[in-house]
């Protein structure tokens, strides 16, 4: 660390053409310049960099390749692994690249890379047109996409990377390159799910749906009925229409408005819905699930711009709580699995531990396994186990309980994660098992654009020797 406390300086020395700010430990600021999202993770970089270009993102990355720093990269600082930063080598900080330009006639917006959803959706929303994305608004547009893009339009509209039509990227070597279906199209097949391993993207431009109000909004019911109500969610969202997403949770509904107080902290299962279309179509898609089941605790769907929809659990999750987190993709839920999510889901340790199974088909089942570098498309679902909660005391019990959760519900999946959804101390084996056959080509294309792997703090890929 004692090196690292002179980084901000040399730097400030150095980068006499710098634009943005630079932020070390000795300066006012530094806690706030160096914060993520997971508490859970508490590194300290020598040096962030908040750039105000692509120039400044060229000359952070030739000043941390020339002295062999650590070098990592943060767009939204979401990443549950913590990996937007790093111990005492250098963060490009990218929250400065803000501007958003939408195209409603060309239905398209060109974002900078540092960007988070919320910003996206709120400017694409004012014209009743959205890209798909998470289910937060507070996440990073640059690792959320870079990874997949899982999330409520899913099903109707693919995976984010689906709909990536081009990206500026700054290499390693500093040179700015355009990556598109025309232009680089090596760099373009692995940045959509690759991850952070092949550049700095400065832009993304994504094409828009018509996605105006939509149904949104869960039906629940008391986590003793998850036998029944994901067994019965299994065969039903596989053959409902693409229009209709809805991922199924285990969860402890939370003690805020406007959940009813009757139902307040009480263990739940259910279904959280998006249906883009109008309320008595979303009634009529819905029924055959829920007229499978016994009545619910809450059945609360309704219409609401699809922006406001993306925002609504934001502030159930706030950034600085402890997170521990596992995933894996999943091909069908055997009774098996459905006895285990069962039992731990009962064992919820904290009001916000939560289990996620996020359907995956639909529109995002269109490409090949081959097309993109992320590579299960013919997986059904993608499971999350989260251990969440604010006070620090308890990251060990979060912690166990997500891990035994996987180990549970392991054997039942179709091998890899999602690579957005795991932790940093997961491996390389894990990293591989979640690119299959791809991986090979992106350690090529990896050995291509970064043969020194100076991105290397991410799910990282190394180039083909
Ligand atoms: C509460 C929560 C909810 C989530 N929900 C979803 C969801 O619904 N769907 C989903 O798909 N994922 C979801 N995620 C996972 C999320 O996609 C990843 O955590 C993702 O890495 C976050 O992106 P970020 O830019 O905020 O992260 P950061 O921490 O800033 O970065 C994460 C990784 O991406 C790289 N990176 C980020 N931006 C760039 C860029 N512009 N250029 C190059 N590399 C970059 C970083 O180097 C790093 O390796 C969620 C995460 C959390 C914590």
């Amino acid at each position: 660390m004692g090196n690292s406390n002179g980084l901000a300086q040399v730097a400030r020395q150095e980068l006499s053409g710098f634009g943005g700010k630079l932020t070390g430990p000795e300066d006012p600021g530094y806690e706030e310049a160096r914060a993520i999202y997971n508490a859970m993770i508490d590194r300290r970089p020598g040096l962030v960099a908040t750039v105000a270009d692509a120039d400044d993102v060229a000359t952070v990355v030739s000043f941390a390749r020339d002295r062999d720093l650590v070098l990592a990269v943060r767009g939204g600082g979401h990443n549950g692994g913590g990996l937007g930063t790093c111990d005492d080598g250098v963060v490009i900080d990218l929250s400065a690249l803000k501007r958003i330009e939408v195209d409603p006639g060309g239905r398209t917006v060109k974002v900078g890379g540092g960007c988070l959803w919320k910003e996206v959706d709120a400017a694409t929303g004012e014209h009743g047109l959205a890209t798909p994305s998470g289910i937060l608004g507070t996440t990073g547009v640059g690792g959320l996409t870079l990874g997949g893009g899982i999330g409520q339009l899913t099903r109707t509209c693919g995976l984010t990377i689906d709909n990536l039509l081009e990206a500026e990227v700054v290499l390693a070597s500093g040179e700015p390159v355009r990556a598109s279906a025309a232009e680089n199209s090596d760099l373009f097949w692995a940045i959509r799910g690759g991850g952070g391993n092949f550049g700095v993207v400065t832009s993304f431009t994504f094409h828009l749906h018509e996605v105006g109000t939509v149904i949104a909004g869960p039906t629940l019911w008391p986590v003793e009925q998850v036998p029944e109500v994901l067994s019965a969610y299994r065969e039903f969202l596989p053959g409902a229409p693409r229009e209709l997403n809805g991922f199924f949770a285990n969860m402890t509904i939370p003690p805020v408005d406007p959940f009813p107080a009757e139902i307040q902290t009480r263990k739940a299962c259910g279904v959280f819905w998006r249906y883009v279309g109008g309320e008595d179509d979303a009634a009529r898609e819905m029924a055959p699930l829920l007229d499978a089941l016994p009545e619910p605790l809450l059945h609360g769907p309704q219409p609401m711009p699809h922006a406001d929809a993306q925002c609504a659990t934001d502030p159930l999750y706030p950034a600085g709580e402890q997170w521990y987190w596992r995933a894996d993709f999943v091909n069908r839920i055997p009774d098996e699995a459905v006895t285990e999510h069962a039992r731990y889901g009962a064992e919820l340790p904290t009001m916000k531990s939560t289990m996620h199974l996020y359907p995956i088909d639909g529109a995002a089942h269109d490409p090949g396994p081959e097309d993109t570098a992320w590579s299960y498309r013919d997986a059904n679902w993608g499971t999350v186990y989260a251990g969440v909660d604010p006070d620090p005391a308890n990251a060990a019990a979060i912690r166990r309980w997500c891990i035994d959760y996987f180990d549970a519900l392991h054997p039942y999946s179709a091998g890899g994660a999602y690579v957005n959804m795991m932790m940093d101390d997961e491996g390389s084996d894990r990293v591989r098992a979640s690119y299959r056959g791809n991986y090979d080509r992106l350690a090529r294309v990896k050995a291509e654009y970064d043969p020194g792997n100076i991105f290397r703090v991410n799910q990282n890929i190394e180039p083909a020797a």
